[in-house]
């Protein structure tokens, strides 16, 4: 797994939504990558919505609509560069 994959699976990691076999390549790679790959900013965006529901997992809308935004995003840099 090299950065490109892991920027495209921030999204669906910090949601764990990652296979477990991914989810542990991506863990490995954010260890022994210099670089920053957002996993933390987005991290605090779903514990954040998690104090909001403290007792649920993130409605099932809200982890679609964050995926959407997240591939939106992905998909606009990756035209832009
Ligand atoms: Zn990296």
């Amino acid at each position: 797994m090299d950065c490109s994959d892991v920027r495209d699976r921030v999204a669906s990691y910090v949601l764990g939504a990652l296979p477990e076999l991914t989810r542990t390549e991506f863990e490995r790679h954010i260890e022994e990558c210099g670089s920053e790959h957002e996993v933390s900013a987005l991290g605090e965006v779903v514990e954040f919505l998690s104090r909001l529901a403290p007792d649920r997992e993130p409605p099932v809308r809200v982890r679609t609509q964050i995926l959407a935004a997240a591939d939106a995003d992905i998909s606009g840099r990756r035209f832009a560069a």
